[in-house]
C-alpha cells in the first residue's frame, strides 16, 4: 500500500502560529522531514515514535539537496509511511513545495497541503507593522532577495516602486544594502520609512525601523542576522505606535519549565503568550502503578470507608480506570464523601459527574490535612507513593483510621541538562509545581551554580524544598497555575 506525503507549514517560529491541522497531521505522522526554520518547541511536538529526518539548510550550503529530499520524501511514501514534510511559515510561498510534489505527482504518490502562516505577513503583524493599511497603500508585493547561485538580483525596482505598495523581501539580509540602492535609484523618496524584523514571532525577535536611505547601515549595526525580513513602505511608520509583541510582560525573560511534558503543555503555551522564551526541561512523570495491587485491593473494600481523597489531577483517573476494570461505576461511590486538594483536583472529579464536598482554601497538604482534621474514618488517600506526610500525620494524631494507596510513582526523567547549563549565567526563572520538580532539576545539573537562579513554586512546602538547594525563591499567592502565572509576571 502506497503510503502519502502532508506539506506543512509550520508558520514562522510561535509554536501557537502552527495551524490545528498541521498540528494533527503531525501527531500522526511516521516519518517527519524537516528545515533548519522550523522551531524547536514545534519539533518537540513530533511523535517518538516518528523518524525524524533534518534536511536542514543553511544559507550558501545545503546540507541535503533539494533532489535527495525529494527523492527521501518518495522513497518513504512507496514505504507505505504517512510522511509529514515540515517547511517553515507557508510551504508554497518561497518554500519549493512544488519542486517536492512533482517527483510525487510522476509516481502516483497521494498528498495534502496544509497551508501555513506565512513569516512575510506574521513577521510584520509581530513588529506592530499591518503590512496593508487604507491610508498609505492598495498592494502588497513580496520579493525574494536571494539570487540564485550564480546569478545576479533580478529584481525589477522601477516597477515595485510604481505600485505605491508595501514591499517585503524575504531571503534577502545578505542583499539588503543593493536592495536598498535599487529602490533609491528607482525614485522612491530616501525618507520611506521601512525596517527589518529578525527571528520575527519568537522571543527572540529583534526588530530596526529606519528609513530607506539609513536602514542598511543601521542594520549593520544592529548586527542582524538570517532569518529577518525587511519591509519597505509608509505602514512602517506605524510599527512604533502597534508594538504589542515587544510590550508582553514577560518579553525578554527566559523561563524553564520542569513540569512532567505531559502537564507543561499549558503552562509553557501560556508563558509563551505573556512573551517568555520558554524552555521546556521535564524534570519528573507520574507513572500509574502496574499492577496497581493496592488500588484494586481498596476499590475491592471500598464500601468500608467514609471519605475519599485525592491530592492532584491524575488521581481520578487512574482511580476509574481501576475502577472500571473491576467491572464497578460511580455508582460504587455512593455514600463516600469526595476531597480534593485544589480546583484542578475536583475539575477531574466534575470529568466522572463528581462534585468534591472539601477543597481547602489554600491548595496544599497541609491545609487539606487541617480541613480534614475533624472528620470520621475510615478515609481512603489515593495519591503518589512518596507523598507529602501531613495527611497520615494528622489522622494518626486524631485516631482516625485510613489508608494510604500509592496509585502512582514519580519517577525522574533526567533530561539532557545541556541547553538549560547554558542559561544558567544570567538570571534565570525556573517554574517549580512541587518538591520533587526541584528535587529532579537540581540532581540532573550536578556541580552546576545555581546562583542566578529564582524559583518560581507553587506553595511553601514546593519554596522550602528549593530553599534547602540555596536557590531564591518567590511563592504564588495560591497553588494554581494561574496564580503561579501571576507570580512569574510580578518578578
Ligand atoms: N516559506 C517561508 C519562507 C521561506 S524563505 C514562509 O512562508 O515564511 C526563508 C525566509 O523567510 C528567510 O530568509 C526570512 O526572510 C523569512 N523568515 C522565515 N521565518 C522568519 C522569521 N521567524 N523571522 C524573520 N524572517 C523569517
Amino acid at each position: 500500500m502506497s503510503g502519502k506525503v502532508i506539506l506543512v507549514g509550520a508558520g514562522p517560529g510561535d509554536p501557537g502560529l502552527l495551524t490545528e491541522k498541521g498540528h494533527q497531521a503531525l501527531s500522526q505522522a511516521q516519518v517527519v522531514v524537516f528545515d533548519r526554520l522550523v522551531s524547536p518547541a514545534i519539533l518537540a511536538l513530533i511523535p517518538p515514535r516518528a523518524e525524524a529526518i533534518d534536511v536542514g539548510k543553511e544559507s550558501c550550503h545545503h546540507p541535503v539537496p533539494q533532489e535527495e529530499i525529494n527523492r527521501i520524501l518518495l522513497e518513504k511514501a512507496l514505504e507505505g509511511k504517512r510522511v509529514v514534510r515540515l517547511k517553515g511559515g507557508d510551504p508554497f510561498l518561497f518554500g519549493r513545495g512544488g519542486e517536492e510534489l512533482e517527483l510525487l505527482v510522476e509516481h502516483g504518490v497521494p498528498f495534502e497541503v496544509v497551508p501555513g502562516v506565512t513569516s512575510a505577513l506574521s513577521v510584520p503583524a509581530y513588529g506592530g507593522i499591518p503590512v496593508t493599511h487604507r491610508d498609505f497603500c492598495s498592494s502588497l508585493h513580496i520579493v525574494t532577495g536571494h539570487a540564485r547561485a550564480g546569478k545576479e538580483l533580478s529584481i525589477d525596482f522601477e516597477a515595485l516602486r510604481r505600485t505605491g505598495g508595501t514591499l517585503v523581501f524575504l531571503m534577502s539580509v545578505s542583499s539588503l544594502p543593493k536592495i536598498c540602492r535599487g529602490l533609491l535609484d528607482a525614485g522612491m523618496e530616501p525618507e520611506m520609512p521601512a525596517a527589518v524584523v529578525e527571528r520575527g514571532t519568537l522571543p527572540q525577535q529583534r526588530k530596526v525601523v529606519s528609513t530607506l536611505e539609513h536602514l542598511a547601515q543601521d542594520v549593520e549595526q544592529a548586527k542582524i542576522k538570517s532569518p529577518a525580513i525587511i519591509i519597505v513602505g509608509k505602514v512602517c511608520g506605524l510599527s512604533d505606535r502597534f508594538d504589542w509583541f515587544d510590550d508582553l510582560p514577560l518579553k525578554g525573560k527566559t523561563v524553564v519549565v520542569t513540569r512532567p511534558a505531559d502537564r507543561a503543555g499549558t503552562l509553557s503555551a501560556q508563558l509563551r503568550q505573556l512573551g517568555a522564551d520558554v524552555v521546556d526541561y521535564p524534570c519528573i512523570r507520574t507513572v500509574a502503578r502496574t499492577p496497581a495491587t493496592e488500588l484494586d485491593r481498596a476499590i475491592e473494600g471500598l464500601s468500608a470507608y467514609r471519605w475519599l481523597v485525592f491530592t492532584s489531577p491524575v488521581g481520578p483517573g487512574l482511580f476509574f480506570e481501576r475502577l472500571r476494570a473491576a467491572g464497578k461505576d460511580s455508582r460504587a461511590l455512593a455514600g463516600l464523601r469526595l476531597a480534593a486538594i485544589g480546583p484542578k483536583t475536583a475539575e477531574a472529579l466534575e470529568k466522572f459527574g463528581l462534585t468534591a464536598d472539601l477543597v481547602p482554601a489554600t491548595y496544599d497538604s497541609d491545609h487539606l490535612a487541617q480541613a480534614m482534621s475533624g472528620v470520621e474514618g475510615p478515609v481512603l488517600l489515593c495519591r503518589a507513593s512518596q507523598g507529602s506526610p501531613a495527611l497520615p500525620n494528622i489522622f494518626e494524631k486524631n485516631g482516625v483510621p485510613f489508608a494510604d494507596v500509592p496509585c502512582y510513582d514519580t519517577v525522574y526523567e533526567n533530561p539532557d541538562p545541556a541547553p538549560v547549563r547554558a542559561l544558567l549565567a544570567e538570571p534565570v526563572l525556573v517554574t517549580f509545581t512541587s518538591a520533587s520538580t526541584v528535587r529532579g532539576f537540581v540532581e540532573s545539573l550536578p556541580g552546576v551554580d545555581l546562583s542566578q537562579v529564582t524559583g518560581c513554586c507553587i506553595g511553601p512546602a514546593t519554596a522550602a524544598a528549593a530553599e534547602k538547594y540555596g536557590i531564591s525563591v518567590v511563592i504564588s499567592k495560591e497553588a494554581t497555575m494561574e496564580s503561579l502565572l501571576e507570580c512569574i509576571k510580578e518578578v
